[in-house]
């Protein structure tokens, strides 16, 4: 018997907030609540929102307003936000945003779903409600982060590192593949520390493999790796596991030893160089992804070109660059902000510059290449579709011409490329 009441769970910044959302989302359906996707045609939202850097927060106070408004014109009964900006700015946002009708933290189920009359099924918190397409999933693996990056307020927002039990993720995860789920793609904030404070060593290796072992998983990705305390085994786990990606997305953020000191990451060029050598020495075809930022405080013009000789030289298939963002209560916060916004932004252009010829130099060595794909969608004449290179949402696409109707969304297939761009590829179906 339904309760009636409509909640519509809006999700705002990135991956881990995603599954956050989900389980909670799991949680309102077993308590019989209506789950709305359009917040207008709901009774209540609850926002998950992010408090990550300046735009992200912008996003979420924008979106907090925007509700608001919809419960002034008596379009919402109730207005409750959650997540990391609730997690770092709750007395702020209580005094400048009176309207909202309740603030909760991060993880915060059991609160959101007694604000609604509900009460939280502690059996079931391992079972989500996946929002993203049916045949990929994220898995967060660890909540929080003990490295002590100079310019990352995610510590204030998640704490420290807690890794989640083994026989937890593996529920989790054979629940999800039973829902269709083939795709896992492993998240946290640094998937590498994973098992360090429960079973007192780094066996994000041995987690992957078990992982393996589900019925119904195909490719296990892997996200957010730290560079300064990449397990051996794990390596050699990627590089011999059949169904884990060749694919390791890795954060390096700068590669200059006088920025890399500042933002305490724990690591030197040359131990990044070591690390990304071996990387393709030891794992055949991988896939490297990385994260830069420029414009941190005391980057300089000749270390920024350092940054754009490293990327000349590493050719990474895949990365993405922030521009540097001050935020208080963040060890480089003393540092301020020297660097004007218009000099991050060409330092940040020049840099995606440089990528894109890369990128499409990698792509063109692809064309007469067979690949397996994972069909995500149809768009007009095209599947969109990824290979083990490719990150949901992140990364490039293979858009594969087919006859219509002939592919099925999350269904492998092998394709031939015959064209390329600078991030996308082209193919055509070699077999059903
Ligand atoms: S690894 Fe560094 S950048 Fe990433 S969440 Fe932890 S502190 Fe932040």
């Amino acid at each position: 018997m339904s309760n009636k009441q409509k909640i519509s769970v809006i999700t705002l910044g990135c991956s881990k907030n995603t599954v956050d959302s989900e389980r909670l989302m799991n949680q309102f359906k077993v308590n019989k609540f209506d789950l709305i996707d359009n917040p207008e045609e709901a009774d209540s939202v609850v926002i998950n929102t992010c408090g990550f850097i300046d735009a992200a927060k912008e996003e979420s106070v924008n979106t907090i307003l925007s509700a608001i408004e919809l419960k002034k014109q008596g379009k919402l009964k109730k207005v409750v936000v959650a997540g990391c900006l609730s997690e770092r700015y709750l007395s702020e946002l209580k005094k400048e945003i009176p309207e909202v009708d309740a603030f909760f933290g991060t993880e915060a189920y059991e609160g959101i779903v007694r604000e609604f009359g509900g009460s939280l099924k502690y059996e079931l918190l391992g079972e989500r409600i996946v929002t993203t397409p049916k045949h990929y999933a994220y898995l967060k693996i660890s909540e929080g982060c003990d490295n002590p990056c100079s310019f990352c307020a995610i510590p204030l927002m998640r704490g420290t590192h807690k890794t989640k039990p083994v026989d937890d993720l593996l529920f989790e995860a054979e629940s999800l593949a039973k829902k269709g789920v083939k795709e896992f793609n492993i998240i946290g904030q640094d998937t590498t520390d994973y098992g360090k404070e429960n079973y007192g060593r780094r066996n994000i290796a041995e987690l992957l493999k078990k992982l393996s072992d589900v019925n119904g998983v195909e490719w296990i990705r892997l996200l957010y790796a730290y560079p300064s305390h990449f397990p051996e085994d794990l390596m050699k786990e990627i590089s011999v596991n059949p169904k884990i990606c060749k694919y390791i997305d890795i954060p390096l953020q700068h590669i200059s030893d006088n920025v890399l000191k500042s933002m305490r990451r724990g690591i030197t060029q040359r131990r990044t160089k070591e690390l990304l050598y071996q990387f393709k020495e030891r794992i055949q075809g991988i896939t490297l992804r990385t994260t830069f930022i420029v414009g941190y405080p005391n980057e300089t013009e000749k270390e920024f070109q350092e940054l754009c000789d490293f990327v000349k030289d590493i050719k990474f298939d895949r990365f993405g660059v922030f521009t540097y963002s001050i935020e208080e209560n963040t060890p480089s916060f003393i540092l301020g902000d020297p660097v004007p916004q218009e000099e991050k932004e060409r330092r940040k252009t020049e840099l995606m510059e440089i990528q894109k010829e890369i990128s499409r130099k990698k792509n063109e060595e692809l064309i007469g290449k067979e690949m397996k794909v994972l069909i995500d969608d149809i768009e007009g004449e095209y599947y969109t579709a990824r290979s083990e290179r490719d990150a949901p949402e992140v990364d490039g696409e293979v858009l594969v011409l087919a006859e219509s109707n002939l592919l099925k969304r999350g269904q492998f297939y092998n394709v031939e490329i015959y064209d390329c761009n600078e991030y996308d590829l082209f193919g055509k179906l070699k077999r059903v």
